[in-house]
């Protein structure tokens, strides 16, 4: 196995998120471990819906795994959540102002076989838009039993681990009496990716990669 190294490699990072806690779920201690390695990361942070006390904890969120960052700029939209595929023309629009906007290195995406329809419109435009960007699809762990097949693992230490979990429960409080938000989910997803990779520490991120160049 060839570990291809993200240290230094990485100037300017993209994260999509159709709802809050999305990307720190999906790609949380890997921008943890990007950060860890980069003094100079810039990071444009994107949550597509989120509203009143969700919003207020998607920024929380968002400051909590990036305070590694040289620069961040994180925007919490309000899309009409769970209505994505129905209100496409002006998601479409905004992703057409990010892409005239932005040209990140990495892009960190949903899945583009997730279930949930809000998550699938924004993998697809994320390929519409970046096309020259390197672009991690992410998962999340749900309801619909969608969990797939990956082909890309980032190795997490314990430090990124335990913040990634710990993180995640202080601020999405308002998200603890839901069946699967919990520090055992987390860790289990985590736990399993890390055995698929060999992780030292037992634990990783996994994505999905559907191109990648070495140059
Ligand atoms: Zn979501």
């Amino acid at each position: 196995m060839l570990n291809l190294g993200l240290d230094g490699s990485v100037s300017s990072i993209l994260c999509l998120g159709a709802h809050c806690d999305d990307i720190e779920i999906g790609c949380g201690g890997t921008l943890l471990k990007l950060l860890d390695a980069g003094d100079d990361v810039r990071v444009d942070w994107v949550v597509f819906s989120s509203e009143g006390e969700r919003a207020a904890e998607a920024r929380a969120g968002a400051e909590a795994f990036l305070s590694g960052a040289a620069a961040a700029n994180v925007r919490i939209e309000a899309f009409r959540g769970r209505y994505f595929p129905f209100v496409g023309t002006e998601i479409k629009e905004y992703f057409d102002a990010l892409g005239a906007d932005l040209e990140p290195d990495l892009v960190f995406t949903h899945l583009g076989d997730d279930l949930h329809q809000d998550h699938r419109l924004l993998s697809e435009l994320t390929y519409n838009t970046f096309r020259d960007q390197l672009v991690l699809e992410y998962e999340i762990p749900k309801w619909d039993g969608d969990l797939a097949r990956l082909n890309t693992y980032v190795h997490l230490d314990d430090r990124q681990t335990e913040r990634k979990i710990e993180t995640l429960t202080r601020i999405y409080s308002s998200q603890a009496d839901k069946h699967w938000f919990s520090s055992e989910t987390f860790r289990a997803t985590l736990r399993l990716r890390g055995v698929e990779c060999k992780s030292p520490s037992g634990y990783a991120e996994a994505f999905r990669c559907r191109k990648l160049v070495l140059a």
